[in-house]
């Protein structure tokens, strides 16, 4: 089973001023897989992250997600491009303090030409997913850390993006809220969403099928990389 290449950087090169975070990234993910980005501080996941997902553009390479090439949609038309593809998680939840986790949720389905009953229904469904039913009328406030994380994963799923991106999901949580939103992100994977994940924690990193790592603004290794060739050698797919 060969899946589909989801996600493609060429070349990928982004300059600010004088800073060359990133120096020529090239990666591939396909459906289904779930990688870890890790890498010390500075060394460019969090840009290669916002370049994947479209919240910046590249100086130079190119991104392709789905098949399509980033580089050639209009800025008036990413938004639209990021609401059917992208799923974000950030570290400190970025949700909005005045609304309930269920009108947080269905925030993520805003630009997808949902109308509202139907984006609040499923906002309560993506919450029920995530363990949170009995929280939707809750607000960031009420919640607990790791249950602020679950709305934040619930809005970033909530859509079905093509690919789930988290920016150190669990660098803000207690161990055990941590190991509960990991828990829900491997969840998530089995069902057949697509993750990358950023984190700073090795052990994490390493109970996750694929290190990607990073330093100066290159990836240093990839423990993909060498997985289409050998599995050709042995005769299996990926
Ligand atoms: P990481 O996520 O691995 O900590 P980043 O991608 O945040 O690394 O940063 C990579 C480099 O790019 C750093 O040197 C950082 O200071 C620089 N950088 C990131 N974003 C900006 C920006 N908006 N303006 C200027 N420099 C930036």
């Amino acid at each position: 089973m060969s899946g589909e290449v989801v996600l493609e950087l060429r070349d990928v090169t982004r300059t600010y001023g004088e800073v060359h975070a990133l120096r020529g990234v090239s990666i591939r993910v396909r459906r289904g897989e779930l990688v870890a980005v890790v890498g010390p501080s500075g060394s460019g996941k969090s840009t290669m992250l916002n370049v994947v997902g479209t919240l910046d553009r590249p100086t130079s390479g190119s991104v392709s997600i789905a098949g399509t090439d980033v580089g050639a949609v209009p800025d008036d038309a990413l938004s639209a491009l990021r609401a059917e593809h992208i799923g974000f998680v950030f570290q400190h939840f970025h949700l909005q303090a005045g609304a309930t986790a269920a009108e947080n949720v269905a925030d993520g389905l805003l630009y997808t030409g949902t109308d509202r009953r139907q984006r609040s229904e499923r906002a309560v469904a993506a919450l029920e997913r995530v363990g949170l039913g009995h929280r939707v009328d809750h607000r960031p406030g009420q919640l607990s850390g790791g249950e602020k994380q679950r709305v934040a994963i619930a809005r970033a799923v909530v859509g079905e993006p093509t690919v789930l991106l988290a920016d150190e999901p669990t660098g803000a949580l207690d161990t055990a809220s941590g190991a509960t939103v990991l828990a829900l992100l491997r969840e998530l994977n089995a069902a057949g969403t697509t993750v990358l994940v950023i984190t700073h924690d090795l052990d994490l990193a390493a109970s996750l099928p694929r290190q990607v790592r990073m330093r100066d603004g290159t990836v240093e290794d990839d423990s993909a990389s060498d997985a289409p060739s050998l599995a050709a050698a042995i005769g299996v797919g990926r």
